[in-house]
């Protein structure tokens, strides 16, 4: 593995063997001294070209927890503003001496592009719609740890998938990994290619709800166009919004997901994101183990293990 773009076309067996590795770095992480030094001496860059408050943090806290320094780029007080290109600001921060760059950015391809100028790990940190490859590997670690398996689960994706990297990225996982995913959506927040995902598709929440044994909640991303594609944010609650009586109505043992950030009231109802049968916290802490893993799979090499 030479950098860390997609999910798309990882086996089986590579995801499994990452979340195995995960799984020795959360025991690291309950340790009373969180750290490894198997990086010790590594640079990685995270390069944020979008917000971020989960993954920035969690990659740059997964990079000091197996010793390597960080350095952070932040567009809004680099000299982006002062028109510097994409290819120029990632040759400047190559050249300070760096083993790897996060990045994350708002054009779909933009980590690809950047691998093809550098020859150090990329790891991508969200493109676009496109992929989220850690938040797959960390919503999968998460559902793991909790059922043994995703052999045979029923996942349930609801929400705005259009614009979802993160559901991209999950489906493939999931889907890999044995789980049955069905898409919940209005049609017009349902991918326009949903053919060809290995997942089927549902406008009707309430008639599936009670099938999943994992409910994933998306947020609405406003930002890429996806609150103008329905009348209010009221109808969307109404009709797609996990609220307490629908969570009521869910098998005992089912769980939910959300990859953050919550609209609480939108699309998860702040009880339900507070139950204990919702693991959101459990997948923010499960990042920096599958960070710490792939970070650990690129740079790590022979000698450190
Ligand atoms: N944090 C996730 C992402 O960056 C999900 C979201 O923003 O809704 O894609």
């Amino acid at each position: 593995m030479n950098h860390f773009l997609t999910i798309e076309g990882l086996p089986a067996d590579d995801l499994n063997g990452l979340l195995d590795d995960a799984d020795e770095f959360v025991e690291v992480l309950h340790r009373p001294i969180p750290k490894v030094p198997a990086l010790r001496g590594k640079t990685v860059a995270t390069m944020f070209f979008e917000p971020s408050t989960r993954t920035k943090m969690s990659f740059e806290k997964a990079a000091k927890a197996l010793s390597a320094d960080t350095m952070s780029f932040s567009p809004g007080t680099s000299s982006l503003s002062k028109g510097e290109s994409l290819k120029d600001t990632v040759l400047t921060i190559k050249a300070m001496g760096t083993d790897a760059m996060v990045v994350r950015h708002k054009a779909t391809g933009a980590p690809w592009r950047i691998a093809e100028w550098i020859e150090q790990p990329v790891l991508n940190a969200g493109d676009g719609a496109h992929q989220h490859p850690t938040q797959a590997l960390l919503d999968s670690l998460t559902i793991r740890q909790h059922f043994g398996t995703l052999e045979g689960l029923k996942i349930g994706i609801i929400g705005d998938i259009r614009h979802s990297r993160v559901a991209r990225s999950d489906i493939q996982a999931f889907s890999t990994l044995g789980a049955e995913v069905t898409m919940v959506a209005p049609r017009t927040l349902l991918p326009v290619d949903a053919a060809v995902f290995d997942a089927t598709a549902s406008e009707d929440l309430d008639e599936v709800l009670e099938d999943f044994d994992v409910v994933y909640v998306l947020r609405v991303q406003a930002e890429r166009g996806g609150a103008s594609v329905f009348p209010s944010l009221s109808e969307y609650t109404d009709r797609y919004g996990i609220t307490k009586e629908r969570f009521a109505r869910l098998k005992p043992e089912a769980v939910v997901l959300h990859p953050g950030p919550m609209n609480r009231g939108v699309e998860i109802e702040g009880a339900v994101a507070d139950d204990p049968r919702a693991l959101i916290l459990d997948q923010v802490f499960n990042g920096v183990a599958v960070r710490m893993a792939v970070l650990f799979r690129l740079l790590g090499g022979e000698s450190n293990e």
